[in-house]
């Protein structure tokens, strides 16, 4: 069942390409930005295969320039969802009995698809409608994607190398089954990465998927759909549609045949799904597999040895980079006020420098956030630090809509170290500092551990082995990725597995063997090669 395991090609992670003046890449990634900048496209929904329209066209535009138009994508209403599932259905029998190999050679092509013939188109596609930089775009779109394709077979061949003991006259084999029914993928805007990863990992288990995505990345999961058709997916195992998420949910979530949800967005979307779910529990055949990887409060704690100048790059990387649109994005940091004078002034000379505009302008550092409602939720939180006595803005602060959803990198020092931007995830270009005494740093780490209901991402940059001892041990429920002199955020699959606890989600890791083993549902088969033929045991003797 499981032979040649070992022949599986070993995965790597794809190198990152640099986009330098003069490279060839540069000029071949400028001209599919033009190219696909200069196209009105029609995206249809996929289902079983077959690519289909409704009577609702949607528009979509840059989040940097709203002005312009890339295309049109269609509305699904609950019939499509149906339908959707119905296909999956369909496809589950034939998809669940071919090869694992063949499985994997699907998505070990996909990965080679994505990082050669359609890495400008994937990469391009992400820039324009979800405003990345070209150096987000590649190491979201184009390598994190790759990574995900190719490392998933390595693990799933790890699983299914563990098999039970086998006694004298028996076989014991655990066959990994996938789930019995559909798997409804829900993934969000901001990385094209998890927007692949979440319909295809169930997928590469064996598993039928209907897959819903955000509303404003419906542009680069259209590429997705060509580049699985290409790699061979087969028509129905991976489906297409965009209703809005409750018409969506309502369908999946009474389904008989629901069997798994694979999740990525917000703690408040998760949860009342999660709600949705138990309440529907006796509806369905089986217990439905739940994994949800949700919001962050991710913090950047300080020792007084810290190195100045590492803190404040970490600071505006891991705050700023893609508009602070990351999970793991710092939004609040902890600095001692040894460090603090040199600290804030460098801190407010590098981001007032911070260029943003167009991501078709290479020195650009940053680009537009993704929408008007988060536009106008992050200038709400601007405008009340401005007026409360408990906040000053030390950078940034500013705001423009007139041709894109564009804020300010934005420093806030905060006086009471629980005001709301220390607290809830803002997801944006904002991040929050309380400056604590140098010499409580117990204090401080227990602050920031008792701060926030979140526990994805954190990082400690101290000189002190003795503090970044205890800062790792104090803080050992408070991320479920931990740094220590590096920003909170780039996690790279194969090397540092992906996910929070607390609120921040079920931690089951994507981008390891963990994520992939939710996805399968083992059997196991007993055989008995010299079955006894006297049910009287020896102990049943009179003598
Ligand atoms: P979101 O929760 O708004 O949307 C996620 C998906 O759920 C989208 O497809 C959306 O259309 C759908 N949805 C929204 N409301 C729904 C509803 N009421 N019912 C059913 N479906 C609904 O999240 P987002 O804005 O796309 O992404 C940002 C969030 O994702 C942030 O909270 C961020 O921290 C989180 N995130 C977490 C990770 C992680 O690994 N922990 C990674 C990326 C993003």
């Amino acid at each position: 069942m499981y032979k040649d395991l070992q022949s599986v090609p070993k995965a790597y992670n794809e190198p990152i390409k640099s986009y330098a003046p003069d490279s060839p890449e540069r000029a071949s990634i400028k001209a599919m930005l033009a190219m696909m900048k200069s196209e009105e496209i029609e995206i249809p929904m996929v289902i079983g295969g077959k690519r289909v329209k409704s009577d609702k066209k949607i528009a979509i535009h840059p989040p940097h320039d709203h002005g312009h138009v890339l295309g049109y994508y269609y509305k699904s209403d609950a019939e499509h969802v149906t339908l959707a599932i119905e296909a999956a259905l369909k496809a589950a029998k034939d998809w669940a009995a071919m090869p694992w190999e063949h499985r994997a050679t699907i998505f070990l092509k996909a990965a080679d698809l994505l990082s050669g013939p359609y890495r400008d188109r994937i990469n391009a596609a992400t820039m324009l409608a979800q405003s990345k930089t070209v150096h987000q775009a590649e190491i979201d779109a184009a390598c994190e994607l790759a990574d995900f394709y190719r490392f998933n077979v390595q693990y799933m061949t790890e699983i299914y190398a563990h098999q039970p003991a086998s006694d004298k006259t028996t076989w014991n084999r655990l066959e990994y089954r996938p789930l019995e029914g559909f798997v409804y993928a829900l993934t969000p805007f901001n990385f094209t990465s998890i927007a692949g990863n979440l319909p295809t990992a169930p997928a590469l288990m064996g598993n039928v998927v209907v897959w819903k995505c955000s509303n404003t990345q419906v542009y680069s999961a259209n590429v997705l759909m060509d580049l699985y058709e290409e790699a061979g997916v087969p028509p129905g195992v991976i489906n297409l549609v965009f209703p809005s998420g409750p018409v969506g949910g309502k369908v999946v979530m009474e389904h008989p045949d629901f069997a798994g949800f694979h999740f990525t967005g917000s703690t408040a979307v998760f949860q009342s799904i999660w709600k949705t779910i138990g309440t529907n529990i006796s509806k369905y055949k089986t217990y439905p597999r739940i994994v949800g990887e949700t919001g962050g409060k991710d913090f950047v704690m300080v020792h007084k040895t810290a190195n100045v100048d590492q803190v404040v790059t970490a600071l505006i990387r891991g705050a700023f980079e893609f508009q602070g649109q990351k999970c793991s994005a710092a939004s609040r940091a902890y600095i001692p006020d040894n460090l603090w004078p040199e600290l804030k002034e460098k801190l407010i000379e590098q981001v007032a420098g911070i260029r943003m505009g167009d991501p078709e302008d290479f020195t650009n550092f940053m680009c537009a956030v993704i929408d008007e409602a988060s536009y106008d939720k992050l200038a709400l939180f601007i405008d009340h630090a401005k007026k409360d006595k408990d906040a000053e803005i030390i950078a940034g602060g500013e705001y423009d809509k007139s041709k894109g959803w564009f804020i300010r990198p934005t420093v806030i020092v905060a006086g009471d170290p629980h005001y709301v931007t220390m607290e809830e995830e803002l997801f944006g270009p904002v991040l929050t500092i309380y400056v604590y005494e140098a010499d409580k740093w117990e204090e401080a780490l227990e602050l920031l551990d008792t701060t926030s209901i979140y526990a994805l991402t954190g990082a400690v940059f101290s000189n002190d082995r003795y503090a970044t001892e205890q800062a790792t041990k104090y803080l050992s429920q408070a991320a479920g990725n931990f740094y220590i002199n590096d920003k909170p955020t780039g996690a790279v699959v194969g090397q540092q597995p992906f996910g929070g606890a607390r609120a921040s989600g079920t931690n089951d890791k994507a981008g390891s063997y963990l994520n992939l083993i939710r996805w399968t549902s083992p059997r196991t088969i007993k055989e008995n090669f010299l079955p006894p033929t006297e049910y009287r045991y020896p102990f049943m003797e009179k003598k």
